[in-house]
């Protein structure tokens, strides 16, 4: 006897070997069951979740000598010509090869003849969108008033694509992917049944590359199957297919962690020699992290994250944060795009696990300005730069990212730097007078500068037009205003417009009074030619 594949050997009977579509299931059978079924069906639903398996057997359940019932004898000369397709009462036909107008009006011709030995004449349309527009129309007027007789299944990957007015006269099912758990457990019952030992990481993997499509699910497992010699493993798979596996992957990325950036290229150089693509071992890679990034999100579910959680390294989970690995998620998949054009896609993938190096000093631009308003709000709040804030990281590994970080990163520098240089607009040239020296003292005061200490010293003011003379109390006062020139220079510039030369000057006016007093008396003394006698 010719080999079966797996997916024609173990296609569903009953409803209820069906896996992964209970609610369609469920419907179908009572609608069976109580008598109260549609016409026309219409499957929708992605390849290989079971829906032409489905329609076959809705069409045993109707025709079956026991029936109709949901739970087909099978046994019955209907339900075996249905089983092996031979049924003259149940036409199968592919609408990709039979998409023209005549093919409908045969159908149309025949179903005026009843049933030859079953209770109802059915039609199997599969791919029933590819059929064209004058079809639908020529089928339209049958499934609307067909003989009582005739029903049609149709099936469709693509449900868009089937005209309204086809849809909305039959019943609709939409079939879902089948869950990657659901899946293994069946690879499990085939490799029993056949009396096959296979790892349980090698069922996880043909499950998860199966993508929710239990005929891709058997096609793989019968590929792999062809080259296991009777044991199906995990490190034969990816051997074969020319893959990494997660465990290498977890080393090259437990390399990166490590900042062991030479055993991380040659474990690449190595990976890639061994005849993995370079698109396979980016898409190995992406996958990878996107495992890491949902871990990091607290999922758990191994169908979700499409590997085995005990398959990835604790400590490469603990090493980045969400951000940095979806950075790291986001430059794989732009790699995976971008190396259609590059002269060297092996020279990408070294570039980008170089890169990787750099992930974990990596920081998203919404942290960076985060990092940059709390350094502002410690400058602004004191005149000294705290030692604690947190400093900047500096922009590196992946490219798509870094430009607009350092923009954002030198821009909120540069107004950090304005706020506290510039903290008044320009204003216009006003007259300076003690008066504007008191409000000046107001404002250096709320403005936490030093400067406006020394205001409080100035005695007089003279405001020469293009020059200003500030008189001080005391020396010291003095020497003081005189090392801090430019800032009085600023200060007046930036409050009242001022944009000439500052000059300093001391008040003595007691000293002169005395000198004045003294050459006054020394004077009249010489007159009097006498001398002074102090007490
Ligand atoms: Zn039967």
């Amino acid at each position: 006897m010719a080999y079966e594949v797996t997916a024609t050997r173990r296609r569903p009977q009953l409803f209820d070997t069906l896996v992964g579509q209970e609610f369609v299931v469920s419907t179908i059978k009572n609608s069976i069951e109580s008598g109260r079924f549609a016409h026309a069906y219409l499957f929708s639903g992605p390849r290989g979740v079971g829906k032409t398996s489905s329609a076959r057997i809705l069409a045993k359940a109707l025709n079956c000598e026991k029936g109709p019932t949901p739970y087909p004898c099978g046994v019955c000369p209907s339900c075996r010509e249905i089983t092996a397709g031979n049924s003259t009462d149940v036409i199968e036909i592919d609408g990709a090869s039979n998409t023209s107008v005549n093919d409908i009006r045969i159908i149309k011709d025949e179903v005026l003849f009843p049933p030859q030995s079953s209770r109802y004449k059915i039609y199997i349309i599969d791919e029933v969108h590819m059929l064209s527009t004058s079809a639908f129309n020529a089928l339209l007027k049958t499934i609307e008033e067909p003989p009582s007789y005739v029903l049609f299944i149709f099936a469709t990957t693509e449900t868009h694509k089937v005209p309204a007015t086809i849809r909305s006269r039959c019943q609709q099912f939409n079939f879902q992917l089948i869950p990657l758990e659901t899946i293994k457990t069946v690879l499990k019952e085939t490799v029993d049944e056949m009396g096959i030992e296979a790892e349980d990481d090698a069922l996880f993997w043909i499950a998860k590359e199966a993508t929710g499509s239990m005929r891709d699910a058997y096609t793989l497992f019968d590929q792999i199957l062809s080259f296991s010699e009777g044991t199906i493993t995990l490190d034969k798979i990816l051997k074969k297919l020319g893959i990494a596996g997660v465990d290498s992957i977890n080393t090259l990325i437990q390399h990166v962690c490590d900042n062991q950036g030479e055993q991380a290229l040659v474990l690449l150089e190595q990976l890639l020699d061994s005849g993995i693509s370079v698109e396979q071992c980016i898409k190995d890679i992406a996958s990878y992290f996107r495992s890491l990034l949902l871990i990091k999100r607290n999922i758990r579910s191994e169908s979700i994250l499409g590997m085995q959680v005990h398959n990835i390294s604790d400590r490469v989970i603990a090493s980045y944060n969400e951000e940095q690995l979806e950075a790291a998620l986001h430059y794989f998949l732009q790699l995976y795009k971008d190396i259609r054009y590059s002269i060297s896609p092996r020279f990408e993938l070294e570039l980008a696990v170089s890169r990787l190096l750099n992930l974990a000093n990596m920081a998203s631009s919404a942290t960076l300005v985060k990092q940059i308003r709390e350094l502002k709000g410690t400058l602004t709040d004191s005149s000294e730069i705290s030692v604690n804030v947190s400093p900047v990281k500096k922009a590196v590994t992946p490219p798509p990212v870094k430009p607009v970080r350092q923009k954002l990163e030198e821009k909120e520098q540069e107004q950090v730097i304005q706020k506290n240089i510039e903290p008044e607009p320009v204003v216009k040239r006003e007259h300076i007078d003690q008066q504007t020296i008191s409000s000046l003292i107001q404002k250096m005061a709320q403005q936490r500068d030093s400067a406006g200490l020394l205001l409080h010293q100035v005695v007089k003011v003279e405001d020469g037009g293009d020059s200003l003379r500030l008189v001080f109390s005391s020396q010291y006062a003095l020497d003081s205003a005189k090392e801090e020139m430019k800032r009085f220079q600023k200060m007046f510039f930036e409050h009242c417009g001022f944009n000439g030369s500052v000059v300093f000057d001391i008040d003595k006016p007691e000293e002169k009074e005395v000198k004045e007093d003294d050459t006054v008396i020394q004077t009249i003394a010489n007159m009097f030619r006498g001398e002074i006698l102090t007490k």
